[in-house]
């Protein structure tokens, strides 16, 4: 992921942000070790916090995620929630889920987070519309972001909050070519004309499309 926000100015709005837990720094120091070549799929500190801050915020007691990775975003939430709260997060991986579970293991937050292994799409389906989810993050393959949205509406409360990640692509939606570019585009102007909802595509990192279910 190509940096849109100067290092500079990143460096100093984390440095002005409460600082996240040792055991997250923990995780984000060896999922870059690890897997050098998708250490840039981390969420990072500046967005794990803002994730961290709008979980709280809204007093999110179920929260969705797909895209687990080594699970640093999903900690980060867990951490948020309030003991009884509960995070259910998507993905194929079994060698990165596996660091994520040892990682979770050693956190008292980590039993509020269960994981789904298999095709987000088909996890999805299984999930009842009947217990809704209060956030959401979707993080996973760029290019079933819409069909992502699509699903993952339905399973978002009256008043609940999806962010998205990776919505600026590196700023490849401003001159899109690759299937994933296009899907993000996509993605965009889908929930720029959901009349069911409001959106707010915030510049955080790699841009983060934040939609409020009305
Ligand atoms: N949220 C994580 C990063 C996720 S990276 C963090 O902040 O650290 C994207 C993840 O999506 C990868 O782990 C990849 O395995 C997963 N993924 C890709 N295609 C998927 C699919 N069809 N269903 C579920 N997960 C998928
Ligand atoms: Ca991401």
């Amino acid at each position: 992921m190509a940096d849109i926000i100067p290092e500079a100015i990143e460096a100093y709005a984390r440095g002005h942000t409460r600082a996240l837990s040792p055991l997250l720094h923990e995780l984000e120091a060896e999922t870059r070790a690890r897997f050098a070549d998708r250490a840039g799929m981390l969420t990072g500190p500046l967005e794990a916090a803002f994730l961290q801050f709008l979980v709280a915020a809204i007093g999110a007691r179920r929260v969705l995620e797909i895209g687990t990775f080594t699970g640093y975003s999903a900690l980060a939430m867990a951490e948020a929630l309030p003991p009884d709260g509960e995070l259910v997060t998507c993905d194929i991986n079994e060698d990165t889920t596996a660091v994520a579970r040892s990682y979770w293991a050693r956190s008292p937050h980590g039993t509020k987070i269960t994981v789904r292994l298999g095709p987000a799409l088909d996890t999805l389906s299984g999930l009842a519309p009947e217990r809704p989810f209060d956030f959401v993050f979707l993080d996973a393959d760029k290019e079933h972001y819409p069909d992502y949205y699509r699903r993952l509406m339905p399973l978002l409360r009256t008043g609940g909050l999806l962010a998205a990640d990776n919505v600026l692509w590196s700023g490849r939606v401003l001159n899109p070519e690759r299937a994933s570019d296009r899907a993000l585009v996509a993605f965009n102007e889908l929930v720029l004309g959901d009349r069911a909802a409001t959106n707010v595509l915030v510049t955080v990192r790699d841009g983060i499309m934040l939609v409020r279910k009305h």
